[in-house]
């Protein structure tokens, strides 16, 4: 069995700049202190991290960087998960819940620090976050939510309909108003990542297929679909929904969803550019980018097949726009970008990050979940930690084997 299944990741059009030119790969090394497979979001910010830290590494990949899941990102970077924490805190008690949701936070912050000390130009700005009400949590559950956020630590604070609707200028409804949150351009962060982490002596290698990986005395070696092959001390799979199912619980399970995207221009369509997310299932979600374009996603299916997702393409289309107007309360959005791509979930709404069970020196970085770009940031910290062998209590939190407590209460 291959590492990783290959997949036909996203179809139609989204509305980021694809890879450039100038990242040109280099020659295989023969050796080097961690392989880090996947050069989407999580691999790139494993990559720098590691590399800054003076280990040498290699990032490899079978598809140009950043030309994975990670182009089909919405990239709204929150720290609440899709699962609530209230809902979180009833399957496996209040205290670990909060514990797990406050790490998630602080992997945010920790991306803020990086992007500034790194200088990325990558449209990373800070927006205040509206989570709707909706039928996963009406606007009790609401009070029950901010509370229990409360009592973590988060910064959420609740607003009454009317309120809300006249500070953002969008249809009234009860909803969570929190700080902390962020929009970037998925694209250009993880260039800018590979860019840092090659400034910092990684070499970038692609197209190279891994096939196998296979057990040494000092190490791990690497096998790939063309014949090249590398040995390392540790090797991190950063494969994105391509998962490395030998690795990989099947908990951690793949679905589609669906995007659309204005012309430049059209945002503010509401006040402070606020992501709006809606506590839904089905749900959507809206943000704006820096060069004016309003991104509205959601609409998602549980099958994985490419083609009958790509087909559904319009008609999702239709349905974001119709939504968005309701939310939103404009009827002249024009959406000119409609995507659809894999995405990956979990039970608890949070990534499988840890050692692999039958591979001591193979490390999982999977963001699987609504925060995928915040899990990067989480990944690339616990990664590096692991390899150090500092002592992390994440590491417990999100083990890609971990039991899900009472999930009838996720
Ligand atoms: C429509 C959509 C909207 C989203 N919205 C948000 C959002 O608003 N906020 C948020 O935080 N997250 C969001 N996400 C999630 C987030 O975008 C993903 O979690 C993230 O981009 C995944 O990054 P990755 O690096 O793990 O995967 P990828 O970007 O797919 O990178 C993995 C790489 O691994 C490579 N690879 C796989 N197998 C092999 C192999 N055997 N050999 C060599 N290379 C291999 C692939 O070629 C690929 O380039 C969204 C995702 C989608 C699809």
């Amino acid at each position: 069995m291959n590492l990783t299944e290959r997949l036909d990741l996203r179809g139609g059009r989204n509305c980021w700049r694809e890879a450039p030119s100038e990242d040109k790969p280099e020659e295989l090394p023969q050796s080097c202190d961690v392989v880090v497979i996947g050069a989407g979001v999580m691999g790139a910010l494993v990559a720098q991290r590691l590399a800054a830290d003076g280990l040498d590494v290699t990032l490899l990949d079978r598809r140009a960087p950043s030309t994975g899941a990670t182009a089909a990102s919405t990239a709204l970077v929150m720290w609440d998960a899709d699962v609530p924490l209230t809902h979180l805190a009833r399957a496996i008690g209040a205290e670990e819940a909060a514990r797990r949701w406050r790490r998630v936070f602080s992997a945010v912050e920790t991306l803020d620090e990086r992007i500034a000390s790194l200088g990325l130009n990558c449209s990373w700005k800070s927006r205040p976050e509206l989570y709707l009400a909706g039928d996963v949590l009406d606007a009790e559950a609401l009070e029950h939510e901010v509370a229990a956020r409360a009592a973590a630590g988060l910064p959420s604070a609740l607003m009454k309909g009317a309120a809300l609707g006249e500070r953002f200028d969008i249809a009234p409804r009860d909803g969570l108003l929190s700080t902390g949150s962020f929009e970037v351009d998925p694209v250009a962060l993880t260039l800018g990542m590979i860019k840092a982490a090659r400034g910092a002596g990684a070499k970038l290698c692609f197209p190279h297929e891994v096939e196998r990986l296979g057990l040494e005395s000092d190490g791990v070696r690497v096998h790939c679909a063309n014949g090249a092959d590398i040995v390392a001390k540790h090797v991190v799979l950063a494969t994105g929904y391509e998962a490395a199912r030998l690795f990989l619980p099947e908990a951690f399970s793949l679905s589609s969803s669906y995007a659309i995207a204005s012309k430049p221009g059209e945002a503010p369509a509401w006040r402070e550019n606020a992501l709006i997310w809606e506590a839904s299932d089905p749900y959507l979600y809206a943000r704006a980018t820096s060069d004016g374009r309003i991104i509205v996603g959601g609409e998602d299916e549980e099958f994985v097949d490419a083609k009958k997702r790509d087909a559904l393409i319009p008609e999702k289309h239709a349905a974001l726009a119709a939504k968005a107007a309701v939310m939103l309360q404009r009827d002249d959005m024009q959406f000119d970008c409609a995507w659809a791509a894999t995405f990956g979930g979990s039970p608890d709404g949070l990534p499988a990050i840890g050692r692999a069970q039958t591979m001591d020196r193979v490390l999982l970085a999977y963001g699987y979940g609504g925060n995928g770009v915040t899990f990067a940031s989480l990944g690339s910290e616990m990664v590096r930690a692991l390899i150090r062998g500092d002592d992390d209590p994440a590491q417990t939190y999100f083990d890609p084997y971990r039991t899900f407590g009472h999930q009838d209460e996720l």
